[in-house]
């Protein structure tokens, strides 16, 4: 993050600061399926009408979601990657809780340290880098650090489009925040496994630069713009 936007803050203080996650700490694997909402949906063998019917699906069947393409799902359709339209499916999630507890992180996302976490020059509006910048293209893949759930899923002021979630490590509840994304794939509410896409790599909000702007913060987000607050260096976590 560049620069202190302190209405911001006080904002986010008051969505997220009083929030305790429910349930027990676990791992979970999480797979996307689609459910059909038309009654006959025509499979294709590739995005487009200009492709093959190769078979049709009924209301209500279910199929594992591989992707998209256009206007087009991608499904596994009796074990081979075919295609219906996206206008006719719904998306959605099956976590695979287990009991299992894992206390480190991920880095959630392949880039290049620009700005570490610590004491900053001031030049942006801060004296603490309360999070980690890493560098990476546009449109790179951004994903959870931990297990957890999705507690803020917005575009907002110096943030941009960012992400927050909240965890349970150990007994431990921690807060990510995931900054300047150029895509949110998840919504308020998504409970999603470590490593589980969440968006993209971007410049959005007060950034200059594709990067992302990760935090890592100890019970609830509290920011200052001069001080750690409670929140602590990434890298003891990974
Ligand atoms: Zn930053």
């Amino acid at each position: 993050m560049k620069r202190k936007l302190f209405s911001l803050f006080c904002a986010v203080l008051l969505t997220v600061g009083i929030f305790t996650p429910a349930g027990t700490p676990a791992e979970a694997a999480t797979t996307y399926y689609v459910k059909v909402t038309t009654n006959s949906l025509n499979v294709r063998s590739g995005p487009g009408t200009t492709y093959a019917i190769v078979g049709s699906a009924k209301l209500g069947q279910s199929f594992k979601y591989l992707g998209v393409s256009g206007g087009w799902t991608k499904i596994n359709f009796n074990g081979t990657s075919r295609y219906v339209s996206s206008t006719y499916v719904k998306k959605y999630s099956v976590s695979t809780l287990s009991t299992t507890s894992t206390a480190k992180m991920i880095i959630p996302t392949k880039g290049t340290l620009t700005q570490k976490y610590g004491p900053a020059s001031g030049q942006y509006g801060y004296t603490f880098h309360n999070g980690i910048d890493l560098a990476a293209p546009r449109g790179t893949p951004v994903v959870s650090a931990a297990y957890g759930k999705v507690i803020v899923s917005r575009n907002y002021g110096a943030y941009g489009n960012h992400v927050m979630m909240s965890h349970q490590l150990n007994g431990q509840t921690y807060i990510t925040v995931y900054a300047h994304l150029d895509r949110l794939n998840v919504v308020t509410g998504q409970t999603l496994a470590k490593g589980a896409t969440i968006g993209t790599v971007g410049n959005t909000g007060n950034s200059f630069g594709n990067h992302l702007h990760f935090e890592v913060h100890r019970n609830s987000y509290v920011y200052s713009s001069s001080s750690p607050a409670n929140s602590i260096n990434p890298y003891t976590m990974f």
